[in-house]
């Protein structure tokens, strides 16, 4: 029988499961502190449990750890990026940045992504499957541990689409905001998608009172189709249609990506479709120069941010521009991939090997 991951699991899940093994409720609460609040992960070293029953549960559950394959840290701005193995032997990429107020960390949801974005080096080798719960978790866990700091925010932003692994994410943000547990305020959390409409208005239902951020990126539909195939499914006016229903039922603002490509997106005429249909929206427009992504070819241009920027403001649009952080290890937006090493051919032992 394949163990259950005790890292996934609830806090009423857990004492469910401990009431089957007929132990009391409040043991669920000792063990979830280990866990979350200790972060002992061993079952063998939660020493106010008795030794029978962690005998017991260590014969029903395990907790899957990731391991340090390799860690890249910034010459430039002391970002540091993590590429992890999963149990499984798959790989993903986690970053750590620093900002003035604190560090933030962006996770990845998915071991690869089948959105398909074309600018994006996540899509390239193609999807495998999603993160449990206790996968996006850990990245947390683990590079604060590796660090030796705690983040003071977290950003779904890494590789995959959150709103694709939904029933995850969503138990993802019950455990690293649960007040016996972590507790991270959802404020603190932003959750970026590409535009899956349904679980747009899935989530607004939820009120969570974390930030949704919507990679946009182009207000033409024809454009749009282009470099996101995902409008091909949901248009940019049902994508927007959703984000209103979100900001009107959260009374959150919601963020809109949008990465400057040169000759694709950033010309006065773009200005004037962008600005035509986010006027009146209780929203944040987030530019960032296009990163490179060494099997294609888009650019933003010399100061092609800071122009769009200013065409956006002339036209009464509240933008402002992202700070690139970790290019130099190719861990700023949409540079992240499943098998980074390989891709190199510099995954020759790890950090921790
Ligand atoms: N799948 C989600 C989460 C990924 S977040 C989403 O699409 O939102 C990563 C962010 O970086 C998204 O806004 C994505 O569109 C953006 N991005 C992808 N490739 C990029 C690139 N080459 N340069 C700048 N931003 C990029």
């Amino acid at each position: 029988m394949e163990k259950t991951d005790l890292l996934s699991l609830s806090l009423e899940e857990l004492a469910e499961e401990l009431a089957l093994m007929g132990e009391k409720k409040f043991r669920a609460k000792q063990i979830f502190q280990w866990l979350h609040v200790k972060r002992v992960f061993d079952l063998d070293e939660m020493t106010d449990i008795s030794v029978q029953l962690r005998q017991r549960l260590k014969e029903k559950f395990c907790v899957n750890g990731l391991f340090v394959q390799k860690r890249l840290e910034s010459a430039i701005d002391n970002t540091v990026k993590y590429l992890y193995r999963l149990s499984d032997g798959n790989f993903v990429e986690t970053v750590l940045m620093e900002y003035n107020y604190g560090r933030s960390i962006c996770v990845s949801t998915q071991v690869g992504c089948k959105m398909g974005c074309n600018f994006c080096a996540s899509t390239i080798a193609g999807y495998v499957r999603s993160l449990s719960p206790s996968e996006i978790l850990m990245q947390i866990y683990e590079t604060e541990r590796d660090a030796g700091i705690r983040v003071s925010g977290v950003v779904l932003m890494g590789i995959g689409e959150p709103l694709d692994n939904f029933d995850n994410v969503m138990r993802f943000l019950e455990l690293v905001s649960h007040k016996d547990g972590n507790n991270l305020s959802l404020r603190h959390v932003t959750l970026s998608t590409c535009g899956i409409v349904p679980r747009i208005y899935e989530l607004a239902e939820k009120r969570l009172g974390l930030t949704l951020s919507v990679s946009l990126h182009s207000a033409d539909n024809r454009r749009r189709s282009e470099i996101m195939p995902v409008n091909r499914t949901y248009d940019i006016g049902e994508l927007l249609e959703a984000c209103r229903y979100y900001i009107q039922h959260t009374g959150r603002r919601v963020t809109f990506e949008y990465a400057v490509i040169e000759g694709v997106n950033s010309s006065e005429a773009d200005a004037d479709k962008l600005s035509g249909l986010l006027r009146g929206m209780n929203c944040h427009v987030n530019l960032i120069p296009v990163n490179r992504v060494r099997e294609r070819s888009y650019h933003t241009g010399r100061s092609g941010v800071a122009r769009f920027a200013k065409m956006l403001e002339q036209r009464g649009i509240n933008a402002t521009v992202r700070r690139t952080l970790g290019s130099d290890i190719e861990a700023a937006c949409g540079q992240l991939r499943r098998d980074a090493g390989q891709q190199d051919g510099t995954l020759e032992g790890g950090a921790d090997q």
